[in-house]
Parts: C-alpha cells; structure tokens; sequence
C-alpha cells in the first residue's frame, strides 16, 4: 500500500505545496467491515458505490478503502480522500460541490499525468455535483495560473491573504 501511496503523495503535496500536518492510517476492509464502519449501505450514495472514505477517530484519521479492488481503483480513492483529509486538517469549511470537486481535481491532476487524457476525461464528463465540482476547480485553477496553492484555490474570493476562508 505505501508504494502504492507514497509517489502519488509526494506528486499532490507539490503540485499543491502543502504538507500534510497530520499523517493518516490507510485501512483496508473486506465488504462487511466496510459497511459496518461506514455505518450506512455504501451503495447508495448518489446511486453509486462508495468504495472509500474518510474517518476521523478523536486526532487520529484514517483513510478506509474497501479491499479487493484495482490497484488504479485503490490509488484514486486514496487520493480523493486525501482531499477530504485535508480540507478537514487545515479547517476549511466548504459547500459540498467544492469538497468533492476538490477532491475530483486531485484525482484528474493525478491522471493527466500518470494516467491518460482519456481517464481524466471521463471524470471531466461526470454530470453529478463531482463533475461540477471538479469544472468549479478547473476554473479556479485557470484564474490562479502558477501561483496555485491549496488555500487559494480552497477560497471563494480570489483575494490575495492566504489562509482558511471565514465562512
Ligand atoms: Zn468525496
């Protein structure tokens, strides 16, 4: 798992230049573990199925992926719930469209390139509040140019203080 993890990590820490303060747990569960720990059906989020998710135990966090899956599969959901993670550690408060569109971001910017146009395509084409999300994020991005970092392109005005937005 961690060879799995650790590049993508290193790749999303640069390309957001930020580190994570806290590090995490990765815990793979069989289906079973997985529902019980998510405490609701997996299946039924937006009609898909959920395969990863967030956790955060007192100041321990974890990241729970359903075992059994693609290593592609494993490495995406790594990455989007290592958006949750950090828009939770550094205490962003954020609509539900732009933390899952940030997330989706992470993945996309993964895939243009360690995975192909058509991969990142295909989330481009997602008409739920993820794929609206990720088009928000893009365009965010686009305004930023290179001076990209995470919590600029976390704040709804393009202001020029960093730091966490106030709502
Ligand atoms: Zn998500």
């Amino acid at each position: 798992m961690e060879e799995l993890w650790a590049p993508a990590r290193g790749f999303l820490e640069r390309l957001l230049a930020v580190r994570l303060r806290h590090p995490f747990l990765i815990r793979l569960c069989n289906a079973d573990e997985f529902a019980k720990a998510y405490g609701k059906d997996p299946r039924v989020a937006d009609g898909r199925r959920v395969i990863g998710f967030f956790q955060s135990i007192g100041d321990d966090y974890a990241i729970v992926v359903e075992s059994g899956r693609s290593r592609e599969n494993v490495l995406e959901t790594l990455i989007h719930e290592f958006g949750h993670a950090l828009v939770r550690t550094y205490g962003f408060t954020l609509s539900r469209e732009e933390s899952e569109g940030f997330s989706r971001w992470l993945e996309y910017r993964y895939l243009m390139v360690h995975g192909g146009d058509a991969q990142a395509g295909r989330l481009l084409d997602d008409p739920s509040v993820y794929g609206t999300g990720l088009r928000l994020m893009l365009e965010r991005e686009r305004s930023l140019g290179h001076r990209l970092t995470f919590r600029k392109l976390l704040r709804r005005e393009s202001g020029s203080e960093d730091g966490p937005g106030a709502e």
